[in-house]
């Protein structure tokens, strides 16, 4: 057995995953949130091993305990982590991970890689601040946490824009004084990498096919979303950009807009910086649209013809075509096109829209196959289809985990 431990730490909260790296299979999971709160949860589930339950599809009877009781910070959480292995299993202290890998969100244009934590890693981490307010003081206090609670192993950090540092001048500069931009670092960083790494390779694999050799578009539709052009396994181009507000229209994301909005709703509305970054992140996207950031709330209104909702859909639509097309022409076509996430893995309607248009391009959805609730890597393209259309569903902790032991044990 090889142990790996993942972190995902946010600002209240932590996700972990225990996966066993010789089947890739996860042993447990959690959530510790609400810390600093007066009453914080903590979540434990251990993976049971699949049961067939005779239909085919396995069935994981797994056991989920929950505590609430007061987390005052991220040590403290760790060590209610520690105590729900200890209790529940599997056990730490007979099996104790090989390594611990981090998500972070912001590697700057310095971290291309995963990077093996050391006090400098920790300090770049924390400079990096300045480009991810909200997202790396988070994941720096979940690595301070980790590496008090598992001194002896390597803990590694795999950041979100890392794969996305392979993007060209011409893709990652804004056209403003470069002066500028050069002294607050502003350019296109591009973000859930690791996702998009994972899914352009699962594809590859799927396919029998060198990903040196495909040329992929990777929609990952969440509640973020984005999409990148892949070619021959790098990211050419990315809808996120200096921040992951850029792009395509997501739950609560305006994504696109034209920064000219922002200097009328300041002058003429008197919103202050603050207010048009709540409003932006927070409230836009479909939320702002419909009333809902959750696509299965919009498909419900779209069902009693509730205009709001309808129009939502067709922005968000509108959207993912224009992207699907300014990246088959970046790319000069494509062999794969992949769609992941909740949204990604889940709304074949989506998937038929944004990729309706493309006949002219041979890109052919077979509807049955598209419609299908099979679950897993699938196709959903016809055979005829020049380009595949695939949904592949992420497992970024698993990504994590692979990056985390190729450099934890090269
Ligand atoms: P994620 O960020 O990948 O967890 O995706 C969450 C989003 O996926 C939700 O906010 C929903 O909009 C969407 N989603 C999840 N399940 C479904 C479903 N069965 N049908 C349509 N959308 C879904």
């Amino acid at each position: 057995m090889t142990p790996v431990l993942v972190i995902n730490s946010g600002s209240s909260s932590f996700k972990y995953q225990l996966l066993d790296m010789d089947t890739e299979r996860t042993l447990a999971s959690g959530l510790v949130e609400r810390i600093g709160e007066p009453i914080g949860v903590a979540r434990h589930t251990v993976h049971a091993t699949p049961v067939d339950a005779g239909e085919g599809s396995p069935t994981f009877l797994d056991a989920t305990r929950t505590r609430e009781l007061p987390i005052p910070d991220h040590t403290a959480g760790f060590a209610v982590m520690l105590d729900a292995f200890a209790s529940h299993g599997p056990s730490l202290a007979d099996t104790p991970p090989v390594a611990v890998g981090h998500r972070v969100v912001h590697g700057g244009a310095r971290f291309f890689e995963p990077t093996l934590i050391t006090p400098l890693v920790e300090i770049n981490i924390d400079e990096l601040s300045v480009l991810a307010p909200l997202h790396n003081p988070a994941n720096l206090a979940g690595i301070v946490a980790a590496r008090t609670a598992f001194p002896e192993v390597p803990h590694v950090a795999v950041f979100d824009t890392a794969f996305h540092q392979t993007l060209s001048p011409a893709a990652y500069t804004y056209a403003i004084d470069t002066e500028i931009a050069a002294s607050h670092r502003i350019r296109r960083y591009g973000f859930h990498g690791t996702s998009h790494k994972f899914v352009s390779e699962a594809a590859a694999a799927f396919l029998g096919r060198p990903l040196g050799e495909l040329k992929q578009i990777v929609f990952h539709l969440g509640n973020g979303a984005s999409v990148t052009a892949i070619d021959g396994g790098r990211s050419i181009d990315t809808s996120m950009g200096f921040t992951p507000l850029e792009g395509l229209v997501m739950g609560t994301r305006s994504g696109d807009i034209d920064p000219a909005v922002l200097f009328q709703l300041e002058r003429r509305a008197g919103m202050s910086v603050d207010d048009l970054d709540d409003l932006l992140n927070k409230r836009s996207g479909l939320l702002g649209l419909a009333g809902s950031n959750d696509l299965r709330d919009i498909r419900a209104a779209m069902e009693r013809g509730e205009p709001r909702a309808l129009l939502a859909f067709e922005v968000y639509v509108h959207r993912l075509r224009a992207y699907a097309g300014a990246y088959l022409a970046q790319l000069g076509g494509a062999d794969v096109i992949s769609f992941t996430a909740g949204v990604g893995e889940n709304a074949p309607r989506v998937r038929a829209e944004a990729l309706g248009t493309l006949g002219f391009a041979g890109v052919e959805i077979d509807h049955e196959r598209n419609e299908s609730a099979e679950r897993g890597i699938r196709v959903i393209s016809t055979d005829a289809s020049a380009v595949t259309v695939l949904v592949v569903p992420t497992d970024e902790e698993l990504e994590i985990a692979r990056q985390t032991l190729s450099v934890a044990r090269p």
